[in-house]
């Protein structure tokens, strides 16, 4: 047997540099050592598995497992596992030695960088391991490894310095203790370090047992009821992630088991797809659509990325586009490093492709739903559509491979694709697409225009302004117009109306709006005598300030409205008026009657504000008294 004699030495290569530098830079991320110590846990067994089907290692049993072990009391937190162990050599040539020279120029370069770079330095240059001492005052290594070489224990404090003993320990594996340092309290707590363990090790490949001393010893205490069997304690780990399974094996009952376990919504989600890319890109991951309440909500997507089972970090906007962040889901890329930057994101190409994989899997899921599931789809087109009509507003590649899975919610509660309605309108209004903003306030228009035959989308969302701009854009020629903001075509009658001047001023008169424009038109409906239109561009612009004055926090003032008020000559209660406006004996009469119908004609424009209402109902109660 060999023998270890007691060493003394410096972790060599610039320690004085790199301890300080690990204790400040890594601060704000200071407990992903858990995850640094667990996954070297996790390799060393999967180390010695290998070594086993190669032939190289044998006996080594089935029982593989990692202990993070918590003992308040001893102020230490340990991390134990039955993996390949470490020779004294290995234990000099691998720990005690950190190829550094690479990891100080990294450091100088990203400086100024974010958390994200800073992470950056520890996985890339072999530096894992060290993450611990930012919370540790001294760390204590004891090993024993597969090849039965003498146990090892080392022996490091803050500055760098260690020792090395020999050790009687005679289980194959390592234990990395932590003795964790004064004011790092917050790691002695139980609760604290289950919830790294959760964040960071929920699904990685080997099982995890945690263990509370504290715990233990106050079970312990109490007397075991009678007949009672001890509870085996199970993993704090799922080693089977659903991702790395066949999506053909996978049943929908575990896709929404495993949604509500990971992101912990007890709704469903929508719908998911399930991503199992091998060749040429090596990725997996499952995205779920959530089930939405209101328009924001969908805003706080979720995305976690994993290497290898082992958490990284959550919506990297890098690896995910922006607008897919509002999705929940996991993704899995081994071919990135476990600790990356961001500007080797960026700039990695893999990344993009896998980026750019996610969005065509997105689109196709879309695609195949409404090409398979029509009445699925539709129905769930008003939970979806704002996630659509965002990424489409964020992607025009998106776009173009979802364009004909665009639906529109129409008024009387059908879905036609944007095609289908443009195909139909060809006849009667080439290439407009009507909306109504609001079926209750514009409840008039809406009958008006399905009296006519002509279907009316229904976008009453706060994005549906943006996403307007973005089809019209995208579909030159195709344009959007709201209901009431001219006369459509179909809603004319036959002739030329004439201009009646008497009228005209009236109407502005009662209005009590100068700027007013007065129109004389046939309409088909001859109950109607008249109606109010305010101009697209003009209205745009108004929703434009009022978005603006929202982000910005500021005033939006009262833009003027450009406001139309179409009078319907084919009406006879216009012929009346215009017979009473004409007849000086009946001049109240018919100020009252202009009055009433501008009013009834706001009313089914907008809400009407309190003077407005207020007068309107003191005007109808004076004309109800003269039946
Ligand atoms: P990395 O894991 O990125 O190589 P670390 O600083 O975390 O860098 O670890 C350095 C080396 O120490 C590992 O590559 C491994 O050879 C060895 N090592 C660390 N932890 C263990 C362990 N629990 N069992 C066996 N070897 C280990």
């Amino acid at each position: 047997m060999d023998e270890i004699n007691n060493k003394k030495g410096g972790i060599s290569v610039d320690t004085e540099h790199i301890f300080p530098i690990i204790k400040k830079w890594l601060y704000s991320e200071k407990d992903i050592f858990l995850r640094e110590i667990v996954s070297n846990a996790t390799d060393a067994i999967t180390k010695l598995k290998r070594l086993e089907a190669l032939g190289e290692a044998s006996d080594i049993g089935d029982d593989f497992r990692i202990t993070v072990t918590l003992d308040k009391n001893a102020r230490t937190l340990a991390v134990t596992d039955n993996g390949i162990g470490m020779t004294e050599d290995e234990l000099q040539r691998y720990i005690c030695q950190i190829a550094l020279s690479g990891a100080l120029d990294f450091i100088q370069k990203y400086e100024g960088e974010g958390d994200a770079s800073k992470n950056g330095i520890i996985g890339h240059f072999g530096l894992g391991f060290y993450s611990a001492f930012m919370v540790s005052a001294e760390v204590e290594i004891v090993t024993r490894s597969y090849t039965g070489a003498p146990a090892v224990r080392w022996l490091c404090d803050e500055a760098g310095e260690y020792e090395i003993f020999p050790s009687d320990e005679e289980a194959r594996g390592t234990t990395v203790t932590l003795h964790i340092a004064e004011g790092e309290d917050e790691y002695l707590d139980a609760g604290k370090i289950r919830s790294m363990l959760n964040k960071y090790c929920a699904f990685m490949p080997i099982e995890i047992y945690f263990v509370d001393v504290d715990e233990e010893t106050e079970k312990a205490a109490k007397p075991a009821e009678e007949g009672a069997e001890p509870e085996a304690p199970a993993p704090v780990n799922d080693t089977h992630p659903l991702w790395q399974k066949a999506p053909s094996e996978c049943t929908p009952e575990e896709y929404n088991d495993f949604y509500h376990k990971v992101f912990g919504d007890f709704r469903d989600p929508l719908f998911y797809i399930h991503i199992n890319a091998d060749y040429p890109l090596n990725f997996k991951g499952i995205l779920y659509f959530p089930r939405i309440n209101h328009e924001y909500d969908s805003l706080e997507g979720e995305v976690k990325l994993y290497y290898n089972q082992v958490f990284v970090a959550d919506n990297i906007k890098e690896v995910i586009p922006e607008y897919l962040l509002m999705l929940k889901g996991v993704l899995d890329c081994p071919e990135l490093p476990l600790n990356v930057s961001r500007s080797y994101l960026q700039t990695n190409s893999y990344v993009s492709k896998v980026s750019a994989h996610i969005v065509k899997k997105v689109a196709d899921k879309l695609n195949s739903l409404y090409n398979t599931e029509r009445e699925k789809y539709e129905q769930l087109w008003d939970d979806i559509r704002t996630f659509i009509e965002y990424a489409c507003m964020r992607d025009r590649k998106f776009y173009d491979r979802v364009k004909s899975a665009l639906l529109l919610h129409l008024t009387d509660d059908t879905y036609t694709t944007i095609d289908d309605y443009l195909a139909d309108a060809k006849e009667k209004h080439e290439n407009t697409i009507y909306y109504a903003a609001d079926k209750t306030t514009q409840a008039q228009y809406i009958s008006l225009f399905a009296a006519q035959g002509i279907k009316v989308a229904l976008f009453d969302r706060m994005i549906d302004v943006q996403f307007i701009h973005t089809i019209e854009q995208n579909m030159s020629g195709v344009k959007f117009v709201r209901i009431d903001a001219d006369v459509a075509e179909a809603l004319r009658g036959e002739g030329e109306a004439t201009a009646d001047p008497v009228l005209e001023a009236l109407f502005r008169e009662v209005s009590g709006n100068e700027k007013l424009t007065v129109k004389f038109e046939n309409l088909k409906d001859t109950r109607l005598p008249a109606m109010l239109n305010i101009s697209e561009e003009s209205r745009r612009m108004e929703e434009m300030m009022k978005l603006y004055a929202m982000s910005s926090g500021t005033d939006a003032g009262s833009f003027p409205q450009e406001m139309t008020l179409v009078v319907n000559a084919a009406a006879p209660l216009t012929a009346r008026l215009s017979g009473m406006a004409a007849d000086e004996a009946k001049a109240d009469s018919a100020r009252k009657m202009a009055k009433q119908i501008y009013m009834l004609a706001l009313l089914a424009q907008r809400q009407l504000r309190a003077d407005e209402l207020q007068s309107f109902l003191d005007d109808s109660f004076d004309l109800l008294e003269q039946l």
